[in-house]
């Protein structure tokens, strides 16, 4: 039995991805092609999209192989490790018991490169020779510059302009992955024209920034666009996260699971971590109460609508049934930039409606008060969006410890926070506005 952390070898690295589809017992709805409200065929997404992700998008197949020369590149930092958080419990004097897998450890510092390289490498083989895609905080951006550069295809980056300017460090890394990065809305593309006519001073948002990329794409028949979240295949991908989980736990000696919490913007780390867990759950295997942690800014679980909408501000995409604030929602520029989006994916969307997840909004300085206490008791400075999941469940903790019970919390900790560094100092300092 291991004490403090699992490391497993390489050979362990998951051989596929889980595709929850096959396991649930109501279809999810099906996206919509917006000119004619009518599901969404495989050729609509052509100019979007490589054969072999608009293949994952619509598969119900259980296991979907990762392609060797991907698993190969998830050898950099996969498996990827999870740690008993002894000394968080102790700061807390719980009585639960705390574990964390840790996704900061990747090359760019965040779960995104689980999604970024196979979307890079599908693209690659197709013969595509340039993504164009969206960023919010800039961690997707990286992420696909990273991946870009390793399967030798140009990479244009639109990025919210709020976070364009306040963290210049995440713009710095897209280019030194050789990436080329914009602040959107942008004079590049005519939505991006017609949003600055219409909305001067706008600090930008993913819905806005997805409308350039897919715009720019669908443009040049060389390029595909990309998107770092929400899409049933970018979760699909994610799902190595919950799969090393699962095995983690049983070295750690854990057979069943209380709680699991991960942070919830699109979806797809919470996806990733949580799809394997509710399969054992379905199963009768475990009985998991899993929890989404959404900013207050931003709440489109606890507070948004189930219906179909637009993935992005212009009305370009197809329309998705999922939880939505609104393809015009545009949030208080919150620290968690990864957390802002309007909509949450639809297979997200899917398993809390059906009861398979619940939701929680957390506002941002009780999520860094979170993040600076895991800090100081395990060495590692979560990313913004991560330390809404760790609030979470130190919420968890309390509760357990005032109950005297003793369950067994995982959390999912998506990414490093070492760029983020300039919020921590904010909030130390005391001047962290809560929305
Ligand atoms: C992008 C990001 C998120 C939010 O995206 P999801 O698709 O909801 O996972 C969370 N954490 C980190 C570190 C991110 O980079």
């Amino acid at each position: 039995m291991n004490e403090y952390k699992v490391i497993l070898p390489e050979a362990e690295i998951p051989t596929h991805w889980y595709n929850i589809v096959a396991d649930l017992p109501t279809p999810p709805a099906p996206p919509l092609n917006p000119a004619t409200d009518q599901p969404l065929q495989p050729a609509d997404l052509a100019p979007l999209f490589p054969m072999g992700l608009i293949e994952q998008e619509a598969s119900a197949e259980r296991w979907i192989p990762i392609p060797d020369e991907v698993r190969d590149i998830y050898k950099l930092w996969r498996p990827s490790p999870m740690y008993r958080a002894y000394r968080l419990e102790q700061a807390l004097g719980t009585t639960a018991q705390i574990y964390y897998k840790y996704e900061g450890a990747s090359p760019v510092g965040s779960h995104k490169a689980n999604s970024s390289l196979p979307q890079a490498y599908f693209n690659m083989k197709e013969g595509r020779t340039r993504l164009t895609t969206e960023t919010g905080a800039g961690q997707w951006g990286a992420a696909l510059a990273f991946a870009a550069q390793i399967f030798g295809l140009q990479c244009d980056i639109w990025q919210v302009r709020n976070t364009f300017e306040g963290k210049p460090y995440r713009h710095a890394q897209m280019e030194v992955f050789g990436a080329h990065a914009v602040a959107s809305p942008s004079e590049l593309t005519d939505v991006g024209r017609k949003l600055r006519e219409q909305f001067p001073d706008t600090p930008g948002s993913l819905g806005m920034a997805i409308s350039e990329a897919v715009e720019a794409a669908v443009k040049d028949p060389n390029a595909s666009y990309s998107l770092g979240s929400v899409l049933n295949h970018v979760l699909l991908h994610q799902t190595v996260i919950g799969q090393e989980a699962l095995k983690q736990l049983e070295y750690f000696g854990v057979a069943k699971l209380d709680y699991l919490y991960a942070c919830a913007g699109g979806g797809s780390n919470l996806g990733g971590i949580a799809f394997p867990f509710i399969r054992e759950n379905l199963e009768g295997r475990q009985d998991v109460k899993i929890v989404a942690c959404e900013p207050n800014a931003a709440p489109s679980l606890t507070k948004g609508e189930f219906r179909y909408d637009f993935g992005d501000t212009a009305g370009m995409t197809p329309k998705l049934k999922m939880y939505t604030l609104g393809q015009d929602f545009v949030p208080d520029p919150v620290h968690a930039g990864g957390l802002r989006y309007h909509g949450m994916a639809p297979l997200v969307s899917h398993c809390y409606h059906e009861g398979y997840l619940s939701a929680i909004a957390i506002r941002q300085r009780e999520a860094f008060a979170a993040g600076v206490l895991f800090s100081r008791a395990e060495g590692i400075i979560p990313a913004s969006e991560s330390n809404h999941a760790i609030a979470g469940a130190i919420r968890q903790a309390k509760l357990a410890t005032e109950e005297g019970t003793s369950p067994v919390i995982l959390i999912g900790v998506s990414g490093s926070g070492q760029l983020d560094l300039p919020a921590y100092t904010e909030f130390l300092n005391g001047e962290m506005a809560d929305s």
